[in-house]
């Protein structure tokens, strides 16, 4: 999960790394508002997941109340990047003398953490990285070692801060560092990182992602989750425990273990080609799943207006086919009217017992068929055709 840069800064805050105070205001009003509660310079903020906000006009500085609210009437539903703006930070304005840049984040092909740290911050850290790679220190974290004084003495060293500024950095990547372990986030970035005329390091921009399977560590973390932009269809499947990713395209796709619902997502875009449809998600109802964990699972595909067939496909191992078929049935009767045409492909464990509940239900939406390809040139066929 990605945070907002005001959701950042908290974080930031409560691990002590300096930070200036901000208020988020969802109007003009209450931008105008909090800068008057600040006083003095303040800096209105888009709060979007992107970066380049500075660029696109989504930062801008205020000097008065006033000012503050006609930026944040600037800013306000601005697009940057695909993303409308529906809230700003209204922060407490520095005075800049210099600006660094500072990260850490999981470098996985290595299997361990990477530090990165420039005294050229401000500008996008890709651009420099390709235009001057030199100015851009980067030094291998040993998880199990993490960062104590003596590298981040070195990060500094190598990134080439003078000495006085050196020793002013270093103990605030110690604190980005207690951010980073103790939150178990897979990025911390300050960009910029600065150095104010009052001679303060200050991190004035922050972009924070969480580890996700932390999560179960770190109950206050729910809170974070923007239910604003979240897929409904993604929210409803995390709330029935359900592994759903939504797709683009018109046939709903059930299957049990993800490599086999990875194929059933090829199996339909291929088929899908000739209809101009394709997989319109991926939901794995797991191993040894229930009836009622099927029925929630079809239940959550059919109420999504993009899909127009769905295609079920179980090969049985701890999941037993009856179960599954149990679970459609269910489904069907609990839902009442739809429309929707299913085509489902049983295979392994107590097949026959599957296939004969389905037959016995006799249920005009149901289609079996004997194949995976089958199933899904049936399924695409469905979906274009309607
Ligand atoms: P980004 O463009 O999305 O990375 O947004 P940033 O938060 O990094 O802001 C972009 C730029 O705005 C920074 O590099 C600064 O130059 C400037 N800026 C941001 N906050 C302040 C501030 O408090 N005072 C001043 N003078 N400039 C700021
Ligand atoms: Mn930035």
């Amino acid at each position: 999960m990605d945070l907002y840069e005001y959701q950042a800064r908290d974080m930031f805050a409560q691990h002590n790394v300096p930070v200036l105070p901000g208020i988020v205001a969802n109007t003009p009003e209450e931008a105008r508002e909090g800068a008057r509660k600040l006083g003095g310079l303040v800096v209105v903020k888009a709060q979007v997941k992107t970066g380049g906000r500075g660029k696109a006009g989504g930062v801008k500085l205020a000097r008065s109340a006033d000012e503050a609210f006609e930026a944040a009437q600037a800013i306000l539903g601005m697009d940057i990047k695909g993303h409308t703006v529906r809230r700003v930070l209204v922060a407490k304005g520095a005075n800049i003398a210099e600006e660094y840049y500072f990260s850490i984040l999981l470098d996985r092909a290595n299997r361990r953490y990477l530090a990165m740290c420039s005294v050229e911050g401000g500008m996008e850290i890709e651009q420099l990285a390709k235009e001057r790679p030199e100015a851009l220190a980067k030094i291998p974290i040993d998880p199990r070692e993490g960062i104590d004084s003596e590298q981040a003495t070195h990060i500094v060293t190598e990134a080439g801060f003078a000495p006085e500024i050196a020793e002013k950095v270093a103990p605030v990547i110690l604190k980005l560092w207690d951010v980073y372990k103790g939150e178990d986030a897979t990025l911390v970035e300050v960009n910029p990182l600065v150095l104010t005329e009052e001679g303060e390091i200050i991190a004035l921009d922050g972009k924070v992602s969480l580890d996700d399977n932390a999560a179960f560590r770190h109950p206050d973390h729910a809170g974070l989750v923007d239910k604003s932009t979240e897929d409904p269809f993604e929210a409803r499947a995390k709330e029935l425990g359900l592994n759903y990713v939504k797709l683009e395209g018109e046939v709903g796709v059930i299957g049990n273990g993800a490599g086999l619902v990875m194929s059933t997502l090829d199996v339909v875009a291929y088929a899908g080609e000739e209809w101009g449809v394709g997989p319109a998600n991926f939901l794995d109802i797991g191993g040894g799943a229930s009836a009622t964990v099927m029925a929630n699972g079809l239940g959550l595909i059919l109420s999504d207006p993009s899909v127009r067939s769905v295609f079920v496909n179980v090969f049985g191992g701890i999941t037993a086919c009856d179960q599954v078929a149990l679970g459609i049935v269910e489904a069907l009767e609990t839902l009442g009217e739809v429309a929707k045409p299913i085509v489902v492909r049983l295979d392994g464990n107590n097949v026959e017992e599957g296939r004969s509940i389905l037959a016995e239900a006799d249920h005009p939406l149901i289609i079996v068929e004997e194949t995976m390809d089958g199933a899904a040139a049936t399924a695409a066929e469905l979906a274009g055709k309607q």
